[in-house]
């Protein structure tokens, strides 16, 4: 990670580097590859040779690496990692004084300067995610940084590359400090959850949709018999029971979604077994809700952006619609559809075609109450639209 390459720019690409695009990738370079080693930074000059900007080397399946820097002089070193995780703790210092919040992101990859690496916090625990081998490289300087910077009771890491990038390598994920015992109980505007930070590369929740479950708990829940699919750990389920649901039903194919959803519920002071919490195919839980005419005055769809079960395989950017055509006529007229997808290549603009199609097939009318994307503590760039992922609609069902 000491040796500095010079990459040349193709024209094309100049100007949005210069904007601040963060990502490198083969198709903006001259001779559209690079040998470097995982770590090496990098200097990207244009055509003639003027300087753009310094990064490193890092394969992820998004590109090759990441911009860091667009100041030639400023060295990749100690203060530069201090300086980083200095800012990115201070933007977040009214999460860190919210009682009632334990669990936030502290550093969010590019949208902190730093591609390729997030930092999360739980309790007074930190979760150091690497995207790359390149930036894991720089593991002793971010771990210096963490200590530098903040106090914590412990540190640790989730790696997520493998032999084939991005798959994440089961190891012991304790780094330094002290060991926590799990569940770690941490809360989420006053939501209780379990958090496992040792058993593989989901923790328990998803910290992204914070403001999410709070307004599902405070403003839509109240009354409403709830659908939760693709459920996971249920975290949905305890908003909307928390604000005052009839009932919730959360579905969810994984086994373990059982066991851990009954931990939420019961963390919560939630009676579980007045909860309906299903190990199904969403695809055929749906068929058989049909069957029996079920509705629902409230349904959460939150899928990963792509899946295969036994059955059926679905991809957000292709699949979504169908999706929306399946759980529309299980909605209660007059009820809420909560349509959340975290897939970047699913842009605002084509998830709302999609709702729109979706309810003209069906021969229905609809109405878009609010629209959520990332809280502030995932920080984005605006230069670097694939960062903002998550796009969260409240359709309200007219009939
Ligand atoms: N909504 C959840 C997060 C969803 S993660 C939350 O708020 O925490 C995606 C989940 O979808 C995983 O738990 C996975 O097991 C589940 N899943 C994927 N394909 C599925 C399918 N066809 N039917 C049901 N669940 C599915």
């Amino acid at each position: 990670m000491t040796a500095s390459r010079t990459l040349k720019v193709k024209p094309a690409y100049t100007h949005k580097f210069k904007k601040g695009y963060p990502l490198l990738t083969l198709d903006a370079l001259l001779d559209n590859r690079v040998d470097m080693e995982e770590g090496d930074i990098f200097r990207l000059v244009d055509e003639r040779g003027a300087f753009i900007a310094k990064g490193y080397y890092g394969r992820q399946n998004k590109g090759h690496g990441w911009i860091l820097t667009s100041h030639e002089g400023e060295e990749i070193d100690q203060a530069f990692f201090d300086r980083l995780v200095a800012e990115a703790v201070c933007k977040r210092s009214q999460l860190y004084h919210q009682s009632e919040t334990t669990a936030f992101r502290v550093f969010n990859g590019e949208g902190d300067g730093i591609g390729g690496l997030h930092i999360d916090y739980f309790d007074g625990y930190y979760l150091i995610h690497w995207y790359s081998r390149g930036i894991y490289a720089f593991k002793p300087l971010v771990l210096q940084a963490l200590e530098n910077v903040v106090s914590y009771k412990g540190i640790y890491e989730k790696k997520r590359f493998g032999r084939q990038g991005g798959t994440y390598v089961e190891d012991d994920d304790f780094v330094k400090g002290e060991k926590a015992t799990f569940p770690l109980m941490v809360k989420e505007n006053g939501m209780k959850f379990a958090v496992y930070l040792n058993e593989g590369a989901m923790v328990g929740f998803f910290l992204d949709q914070r403001e999410v479950r709070k307004v599902i708990r405070d403003h839509y829940a109240e009354g409403k018999s709830v659908l939760n699919t693709f459920s996971y750990t249920g975290a949905f389920s305890v908003a909307a029971a928390l604000g005052g649901a009839s009932k919730t039903t959360s579905v969810d194919v994984a086994n373990r979604s059982l066991s851990k959803t009954i931990e939420q519920f019961s963390l919560n002071g939630i009676d579980y077994e007045a909860q309906d919490i299903i190990v199904e195919d969403v695809f055929k839980y749906f068929n058989y809700a049909a069957k029996k005419q079920q509705t629902y005055d409230m349904v959460i769809l939150d899928p990963p952006s792509f899946a295969r079960t036994k059955k059926h395989t679905f991809s957000a950017t292709k699949d979504y619609k169908r999706l929306l055509k399946d759980i529309i006529p299980l909605t209660e007229a007059g009820g809420m559809i909560v349509a959340s997808t975290n897939s970047a290549s699913l842009s605002m603009k084509k998830f709302k075609r999609f709702i729109d199609s979706a309810f003209k097939e069906k021969g229905g009318s609809y109405n878009i109450l609010e629209t959520y994307t990332l809280p502030k503590d995932f920080k984005t760039l605006a230069s670097f639209r694939e960062g903002h992922y998550l796009k969260v609609v409240f359709i309200k069902k007219e009939f």
